[in-house]
């Protein structure tokens, strides 16, 4: 053996045997497709709300430093299917249009997140500039202009931020600790470098991403974050998160098309997207266009059939919410149709 291979290989010995580093820099990076903007969303609607002196924190206050501003922010309240309402608070640089534009954008991705990463999220900022997104503060800070966390990444910074709003406070202490000493290793040289602050939201994105959407993923990158934070993986276990599933999405009608959309009706303990068509105005009978088995509930039933009566509780057209009964007839040709049988207008409270 030449010296040169005998050195190559003692040098290739030494790197295996030495302690491997963490596998990625950051975990928002990693893949972008975790959760894409067309995964459902529990986002019902936003509806203006009277402005108020909110503080509010703005990453370019300070000279670019940061700080507390009291602001009159155009405030939104955004109510989704599975909880609470959030407070969005959009500041005042943004015109009306532009910032209802912008709260039911943002919104809408914060739907797609889990509901237990919603938990404690009370209010958003939304501010211009292309400064970093935050989490804390029973809060989402967003700043419209960050390229970086625009792209295909949004909603992956998001997640990630929820966690440190939500979950943070809950999974740091002793179970973390332990874990944390077993696996030995952190996801992301962030995590590593912040282990009392960054890790669990580093580690959260990519459980969430090889429990829920290992078809998203490498087989390759599903062993690496297995192996690497194996220990982490069952305590966020513990935690019980579930997805938005396409039957966690609310009913609505297009105008445009005469289609009722129907994401999951509970039938006989199955769920089916349903989509209706109003086929005779006159006396509100839709027919049946589609029906396709779907995915199961994580949160709420939005619509049941039984015995003949087809319940929605939610029903959106535009942003006004009803809930609707329709009534299942069977017309002469033997095809399934649905007539309207009432409505009640449903008031969106914000608690
Ligand atoms: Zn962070």
């Amino acid at each position: 053996m030449n010296i040169l291979l005998a050195f190559i290989l003692v040098v290739s010995l030494f790197a295996m045997s030495s302690h491997a580093a963490p596998p990625f820099s950051g975990t928002v990076w990693v893949d972008s497709d975790i959760i894409t903007p067309s995964d459902p969303s529990s986002f019902i609607t936003i509806t203006p709300i009277s402005s108020e002196s909110r503080p509010i924190f703005d990453r370019r206050a300070n000279n670019g430093s940061g700080g507390w501003l009291t602001l009159n922010p155009t405030m939104f309240s955004a109510f989704y299917l599975d909880g609470n309402a959030i407070e969005i608070q959009v500041n005042p640089e943004f015109d009306f249009d532009e910032a209802a534009s912008k709260a039911e954008f943002y919104g809408r991705a914060i739907g797609q997140l889990p509901k237990l990463l919603r938990t404690d999220v009370k209010t958003v900022w939304i501010h211009k500039g292309d400064e970093a997104f935050g989490g804390g503060n029973d809060n989402l800070l967003i700043h419209t202009d960050s390229t970086g966390y625009h792209g295909e990444a949004l909603e992956e910074t998001l997640f990630h931020e929820a966690c440190h709003t939500s979950l943070d406070s809950r999974v740091y202490g002793n179970a973390w600790s332990n874990a944390q000493n077993l696996d030995n290793e952190f996801i992301s040289i962030y995590a590593k470098n912040y282990p009392e602050r960054e890790d669990v939201a580093e580690s959260c994105a990519l459980y969430y991403a090889v429990k829920f959407r290992p078809d998203r993923l490498t087989q390759s990158l599903v062993s690496l974050v297995n192996e690497t934070i194996q220990n982490r993986i069952l305590v966020f276990d513990s935690f019980d998160m579930k997805p938005v599933s396409k039957a966690d999405v609310p009913a609505s009608y297009e105008a445009s098309s005469g289609q009722l959309i129907l994401p999951a009706v509970k039938a006989a303990g199955k769920n089916y997207e349903l989509i209706l068509e109003l086929t005779d105005p006159g006396s509100l009978v839709f027919s049946l266009q589609s029906a396709i088995e779907t995915e199961s509930s994580n949160y709420v039933d939005t619509a049941i059939y039984s015995d003949g009566l087809l319940s929605v509780p939610l029903f959106l057209i535009k942003s006004d919410t009803f809930s609707i009964t329709l009534e299942l007839i069977t017309s002469q040709e033997g095809a399934i149709d649905f007539k309207y049988l009432t409505h009640v207008k449903k008031e969106l409270i914000a608690n």
